[in-house]
């Protein structure tokens, strides 16, 4: 017998970043949700840096926000450093990055998740996902209560059978001082999922007070700072007092240090066997694998308004607490510094990608989504942007309706996805710009003309705002236009003084047509940015969209879902085996898949042909 039973539409389990996102949107598009979670003072904890975006991440965040998402507006509220980065670099490729009060940020997005209708927040283990016929039926948990619903959203982090490692020491976890999730991992291999182990780690963090600032090089946040959110009033924006970042370095001591106690490291005495990120690494790999290197810049960002912490990004370690106390002295300006947290590392459960579908829904269990750290991946961002996507998905399935699948070319969350279910993980999954083809297309700017029609289909954004973006993006053709047309005195038009990066000047009512009475981002500033930037990048941009377009008819080849690889003559063995595995939905995502060559992809799409053939003469008879 069960201790208590409630029928919902949808659960998420988990309430972090990417769990968050799935429940709010789940609820807000009219589900009955119940967020499942640990504890419930640790909804949307950071479990690393308390920073939010950076290159390509920064971009996620935004297409989360259009979306409906809360990442960007808890990030405005509770941020207390902003940096535009890459302003040295030409807009489109400008990052959007924020320092947050950590405290601040987990009980901003609880207040946004408490208010939200149609949810229901629980702090209670998720023990087993219970399946009746092949489809999930609900979550059974250890308080022993029986949750029903017709689809489950699993995001469950860096919890599932975490192990903590200090030296040589460890410790089940699911974060410093808080449970691991235990259970869960087993039920879903009984259910026939591939389970396996990746690792991560986070550096110390330092008594303030103690810190000698004098040594060090200041890095102050932009001022005025650039909202993450498209709906942030800008009248009101900063909310919170912006502090300042400190940047110091590592030297030959310290690596000395690092060195001289290895045979204490739990990386390099084999007891921790897991992949890290690579683009993360602890400062003892930095310091073995980059030999030559003299000093690593380590950024000291304050934790908070209320706290005197700060969280030294770039030595994450896992060496012993006396190890750790050795390598923050030998650092400038923390001579005298006090450690009040250690650094760890962290082994835990994850379900290679490849065994969901494009929507982010499992392929063995139908109704059953992942989402976050749990599919490889790491970073906040990467988790938000799985977690909205499953979220809605969830929804569509309920509905019957098709799946919200991004292109490569339509968003960073595109890439993301298409990466995971088509490529898997190696080891742990960060976004860079380099991993989208189309860059040029992906840009922080645009992100609203990218994805807006997506936020009104699915009912997401507020008329008000909707009606703001019509105006913005009627007006944003019309000055275009103007820019094309209008002759200056030389007799070049202003798009061509904008091509070559020249000055230009114009009446005020010049630009009376184009004006927006706005405080959000669609303004009439943002108006004559986003046309120059249209302007000054149209060949490259124009490239990137025929490309795009070029690709496309590939994407629109559906492959029927029981086709057997096996039987078609012509496929190498490696792409029969990589093939029936990732079950790939489109000649395009088959294309991408490694191991899959262009004459496997010309024998797929030969065949294809024939069976279209042989439908049409069925149909004709
Ligand atoms: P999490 O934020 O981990 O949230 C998981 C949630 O699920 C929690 O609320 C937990 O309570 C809940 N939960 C888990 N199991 C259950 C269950 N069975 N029942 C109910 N609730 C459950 N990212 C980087 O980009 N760079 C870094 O350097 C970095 N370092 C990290 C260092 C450490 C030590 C850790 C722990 C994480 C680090 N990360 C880093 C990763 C980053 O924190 C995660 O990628 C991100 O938080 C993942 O979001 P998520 O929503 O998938 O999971």
């Amino acid at each position: 017998m069960h201790t208590y039973t409630e029928d919902f539409d949808i659960i998420v389990i988990g309430a972090g970043h990417a769990g968050a996102e799935a429940a709010n949107v789940a609820s807000k598009m009219g589900m009955k949700t119940l967020l499942l979670t640990m504890s419930l003072d640790t909804i949307g904890q950071m479990s690393c840096n308390p920073a939010i975006g950076g290159v390509a991440k920064g971009q996620i965040v935004r297409e989360v926000d259009i979306l409906g998402g809360l990442m960007a507006k808890v990030t405005d509220e509770t941020g207390i450093h902003f940096k535009m980065l890459n302003t040295s670099k030409g807009e489109a490729v400008w990052s959007p990055r924020a320092q947050c009060d950590r405290t601040l940020y987990r009980l901003t997005l609880k207040k946004y998740l408490e208010q939200q209708k149609n949810l229901t927040i629980k702090q209670e283990e998720a023990k087993r996902i219970v399946v009746e016929n092949n489809k999930v039926a609900g979550v059974l948990t250890n308080h022993n209560n029986l949750y029903k619903a017709k689809c489950v959203v699993v995001c469950t982090g860096t919890f599932l059978n975490g192990l903590i490692h200090i030296g040589l020491k460890s410790f089940p976890a699911g974060r410093y001082a808080e449970f691991p999730a235990t259970g869960l991992s087993d039920s879903l291999k009984e259910l026939g999922f591939e389970v396996k182990r990746l690792k991560t780690g986070t550096p110390p963090r330092i008594d303030g007070k103690t810190i000698d600032y004098s040594k060090l090089e200041v890095q102050p946040s932009d001022n005025p700072p650039i909202p993450f959110s498209h709906f942030t009033a800008l009248s009101k924006f900063p909310y919170q007092k912006l502090l300042d970042c400190y940047i110091t370095y590592t030297n030959k001591e310290t690596h000395k240090i690092i060195l001289d106690n290895l045979d204490r490291s739990p990386l390099y005495t084999g007891i921790i066997k897991s992949i890290g990120p690579r683009y993360c690494p602890s400062i003892e790999d930095k310091v073995v694998k980059f030999k030559d290197r003299e000093r690593h810049q380590i950024f000291l960002e304050p934790e908070g308004l209320y706290t005197n912490e700060f969280y030294c990004n770039g030595i994450s370690s896992s060496l012993p607490e006396d190890v750790q106390e050795k390598i923050v002295h030998s650092i400038k300006g923390l001579e005298n510094a006090k450690i009040t947290r250690y650094g760890y590392a962290i082994e835990y459960d994850f379900c290679p990608p490849t065994q969901l579908w494009p929507s982010l829904e499992t392929k063995l269990i139908e109704g059953l989504f992942f989402a976050g750290q749990i599919n490889g991946t790491t970073g906040y961002e990467e988790a938000a942007g799985q977690g909205i996507i499953a979220g809605i998905n969830a929804v569509l399935k309920i509905r019957g309706e098709e799946p919200l699948v991004l292109g490569r070319d339509e968003a960073y969350i595109g890439v993301l996805i298409d990466d995971l279910v088509t490529k898997g993980v190696m080891d742990p999954y960060r976004m860079f710009t380099s991993r989208a083809e189309y860059r040029l297309l992906l840009r922080t700017d645009n992100t609203d003309l990218r994805l807006m029609d997506y936020a009104k289909k699915y009912n997401l954004v507020e008329e008000s705002f909707y009606q703001l973006f019509l105006e913005y993006k009627n007006k944003l053709e019309q000055l275009k236009k103007f820019f094309e047309t209008k002759k200056t005195q030389t007799g070049e038009t202003i798009a061509d003084l904008i091509k070559q990066s020249k000055e230009f000047y114009l009446e005020e009512t010049d630009l009376e047509p184009y004006k927006i009475n706005s405080d959000y981002y669609w303004n009439t500033q943002n108006l004559i940015n986003e046309a120059k930037i249209q302007i000054k990048y149209s060949g490259y941009i124009e490239k990137q969209i025929h490309q795009a377009q070029q690709i496309k008819k590939l994407e629109n080849k559906k492959i029927p879902e029981d086709i057997d690889y096996e039987k078609i003559p012509g496929l190498l063995k490696e792409a029969k085996i990589k093939l029936s595995q990732i079950k790939p939905k489109t000649i395009g995502q088959a294309s991408r898949i490694s191991g899959v060559t262009p004459a496997d992809v010309s024998v797929l799409l030969v065949h294809l042909k024939k069976l279209s053939d042989k439908e049409q003469q069925n149909i004709q008879k």
